[in-house]
């Protein structure tokens, strides 16, 4: 489903990405994790095209993200991103943020783009707020209607970057609820977060970085086992992180 093939990129002089190489299979959960400034953002922006890159090569479902002639509007469509911060159109209703896209994007009617929003909203368990505004709901809640707004997209995979790490803990549960539910469901997602506890329960692997290099790929039990078998700064991050 998403190729990425010796990818390096350069913020001017500076090498954000040195020789990014994995492969993500339809269906898989890989979690992306590694200390602040690592790449790990710049890595997933890439693969939604939200950043260029100088080298190397990123195809996402037969579709090479950075050839020229690549349709990216549709690219983006068909990939769904969460992000730290939930970034939802204050001035619109729950409703009518989860609708916004689907009619300007993909063409579907109001009533249409609505009975799935609405449908979409009960999925995260939020249907009683349908008519609020953003600013009503709790940070945990909006980024609940964010995961749901991706979907309403019908992608065929999700990104997710650090969607728990400006919540305060209390929230965090209630969203990785719903990314656990949707992992289990078979969404092929990839997923920056150090909830190492979400990583034991649905991750297929666990993609290690470090200055802009992917030190460690490797199926979850694996990573998660015998410690000592770990790269140095994985043993490092792990050790601090729990
Ligand atoms: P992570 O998500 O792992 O914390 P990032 O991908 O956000 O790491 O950043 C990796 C490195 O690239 C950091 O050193 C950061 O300062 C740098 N960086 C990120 N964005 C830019 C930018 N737009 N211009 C220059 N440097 C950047
Ligand atoms: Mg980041």
């Amino acid at each position: 489903m998403i190729d990425i093939k010796n990818i390096s990129k350069w913020y001017g002089q500076f090498q954000v990405l040195t020789d990014c190489t994995t492969s993500i299979k339809k269906g898989e959960v890989v979690v992306v994790c590694g200390p602040s400034g690592s790449g790990k953002s710049t890595l997933i922006k890439c693969v939604n095209a939200l950043e260029p890159f100088q080298k190397g090569e990123i195809i996402v479902d037969g579709t090479s993200v950075g050839a020229k002639g690549t349709n990216l509007p549709k690219l983006r469509s068909r990939v769904g991103m969460v992000f730290q911060h939930f970034e939802l159109f204050p001035h619109l209703t729950i409703t009518e943020n989860l609708m916004l896209a689907q009619v300007k994007v993909l063409g579907r009617s109001k009533d249409e783009a609505k009975t799935k929003g609405l449908a979409l909203l009960e999925r995260v368990g939020l249907s009683a707020h349908a008519a609020k505004y953003p600013a009503q709901l709790s940070g945990g809640q909006q980024q609940r209607v964010a995961i749901a707004r991706a979907l309403s997209m019908d992608p065929i995979v999700m990104l997710f970057d650090e969607p728990t790490s400006a919540l305060d803990p209390e929230m965090v549960n209630e969203v990785l609820d719903v990314m656990v539910q949707l992992a289990q469901e078979g969404m092929t997602m990839m997923c920056v977060t150090h909830e190492m506890g979400f990583a034991k329960k649905v991750a297929s692997r666990v993609i290690f970085m470090d200055q802009g290099r992917i030190i460690e790929d490797c199926a979850k039990d694996e990573f998660f086992g015998d410690l000592s078998a770990r790269s140095e700064r994985a043993q490092g991050f792990l050790s601090k992180i729990h």
